[in-house]
């Protein structure tokens, strides 16, 4: 099985020349002198470390293609023929009362003080990367309308070119960071909440201080990694100006910037960007338990954490430290995890693929759990767009997983919506797209749900991208519905994983679901045997 081609991929705008390929190398099996390209050694020969990353930076998202011997579609969901569980108390199921319209999509986390979300899922960390930067108003505009939670990534005040700092280098002014709070804010409806993640480089700055004094943001994220890199947060930058201001406010920047020689490679054109990198955790249990304190005393009412797809230990550690701390909700995301920018390599070949991590972490909850200790909720990321794969991670994941966090997935709705907008604009809508109309009330199926929420007045003001973002929780949540309506769970507690079969015996010892010839055999053989 080629498990991923080395040496050409979409991702970094290369392919081979050949169509026979070596699956170890990703050469050509007949490299010529005198090719014309594209493989990645090719490219590299003369855009070096420029072949690390996806690109363009700040037009794209990338996810990792590799296959691996298990993943979510190797688990199949069962339907059931009789029966309803979850339906509201008093409600005696029949087919007029368990019908999958009343099917309930809500979902709630937190340790004692709980944010209630209309669907499952919420948006992966849109950071300091300039997708989610330039983007912002669309998604956060869409989560807050869709009743989601909207994830602030790491790195947003300290590149920010407006950011005041004080003389001891503390936040005192983040113009970026009240935008992106205001946008969500605006169009929130009392489900979900805005979070806001912080790294090392947030924590030096003060971040945290900023965010809760100035705003009363309710609950800050704490990152230990996530399923696309097991390095920092980065981005690039195509000045030098922003790339020696970076450096002087603290962060790594390569190459140095302040280098003469690189100075003169950028002004004659050779380096066209900067990376901005941030620095690597250093986690232990008492500098993660100093941290949530220092946290609490600021006054924070909820403190989750984000894990990567770092190997069993990590997972262990994450897990059982956020049941001490009592945690409001950790987030695993397994590779290949999205991403604004990370290195594509990295992304291919690192990390825990998610359905094992999450395998484990239900492992490891379960011990816990035998052990008398409270798991603390749980979301799974890494890999999720549909409602099937929500429903499955649910399943595979309860009673613990009350979420699945979506990077790509729900940013692709508000960059849609938003390129609608700007098309509609030029007259330049594609086929596509005009077959359902030409205005914003023919084009998209749910304007007028959106405008029902925010009134005549105020529909002309939300970006397009907003109504796709609403659309798309929309269908997520209706799939959901005749998903869960089909296993006969009538709301998100009552998933369990006897709604989940595994298609292969390694996906059954991967993740604990018994083979599908196995699934309920007991009880078929019961009916069969009975006088
Ligand atoms: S240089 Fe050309 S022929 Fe050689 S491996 Fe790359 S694409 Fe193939």
């Amino acid at each position: 099985m080629n498990l991923s081609s080395p040496n050409s991929n979409d991702a970094t705008r290369t392919a081979n020349r050949s169509k026979s390929v070596v699956p170890s190398s990703g050469l050509c099996s007949r490299c010529v002198d005198g090719c014309r390209g594209n493989c990645e050694v090719f490219k590299s020969t003369f855009r070096g470390r420029e072949l690390i990353y996806p690109g363009p930076f700040g037009d794209i998202t990338a996810g990792g293609d590799k296959e691996y011997p298990v993943d979510y579609s190797h688990l199949n969901i069962q339907g059931y023929a009789f029966g309803a569980n979850g339906l509201p108390e008093g409600v005696t199921p029949d087919p007029d009362t368990a019908r999958f319209p009343a099917v309930d999509t809500s979902t709630e986390y937190g340790w004692d003080k709980k944010v209630k979300m209309s669907v499952p899922i919420f948006t992966g960390a849109l950071g300091s990367t300039e997708i989610a930067r330039k983007n912002w108003e669309h998604f956060a505009a869409g989560a807050a309308l869709s009743g989601v939670t909207l994830v602030c990534g790491e790195n947003v005040c300290g590149i920010d070119p407006a950011l005041e700092l004080s003389k001891d280098n503390k936040v005192t002014k983040a113009p970026d960071m009240d935008r992106r709070i205001g946008a969500y804010r605006k169009y929130h409806r009392g489900f979900g909440e805005i979070l806001i993640q912080m790294n090392v480089e947030d924590t030096r700055l003060g971040v945290a201080e900023y965010i809760i004094d100035k705003h009363g943001i309710e609950t800050i994220e704490l990152k230990w990694g996530q399923g696309a890199k097991c390095i920092g947060g980065e981005i690039k930058v195509a000045s030098l100006d922003r790339a020696l201001e970076l450096q002087r406010r603290g962060y790594i920047v390569t190459p140095d910037p302040s280098d003469k020689i690189n100075q003169q490679a950028f002004k004659s054109g050779a380096i066209k960007e900067f990376e901005r990198h941030s620095r690597l955790g250093f986690i232990s249990e008492e500098g993660f338990m100093q941290e949530v304190e220092r946290l609490r005393a600021l006054g924070f009412k909820r403190i989750t954490l984000k894990t990567g797809a770092y190997g069993l230990r990590e997972l262990a550690m994450a897990i059982k430290w956020c049941s001490k701390a009592k945690i409001d909700l950790l987030t695993i995301d397994g590779s290949s995890g999205g991403t604004g920018m990370s290195p594509w390599r990295m992304m291919e070949e690192w990390g825990m693929p998610s359905i094992y991590l999450h395998s484990a972490a239900l492992e490891f909850a379960s011990i816990l759990a035998n052990n008398g200790e409270r798991v603390p909720d749980l979301a799974f990321a890494g890999g999720f767009s549909s409602e099937d794969g929500v429903f499955k991670a649910l399943a595979l994941g309860a009673p613990y997983v009350k979420a699945v966090c979506m990077g790509r997935a729900l940013m692709i709705p508000g960059m849609v919506g938003k390129n609608i907008e700007l098309w509609m604009k030029e007259n330049d809508l594609p086929k596509t797209v005009s077959e359902f109309g030409h205005t914003p009330e023919e084009i998209f199926v749910n304007y007028e749900k959106v405008k029902d929420i925010v009134g005549a007045d105020e529909i002309k003001n939300v970006p397009l991208g907003a109504i796709g973002i609403y659309s798309y929780a929309d269908k997520i949540k209706v799939g959901l519905q005749q998903l869960m309506a089909g296993a006969r769970c009538f709301n998100v507690a009552a998933i369990t994983r006897k709604e989940l079969m595994s298609l292969t015996d390694e996906c059954a010892k991967v993740t604990g679901i018994p083979y599908l010839m196995d699934c309920y055999r007991d009880e078929a053989l019961e009916i069969l045997n009975s006088k």
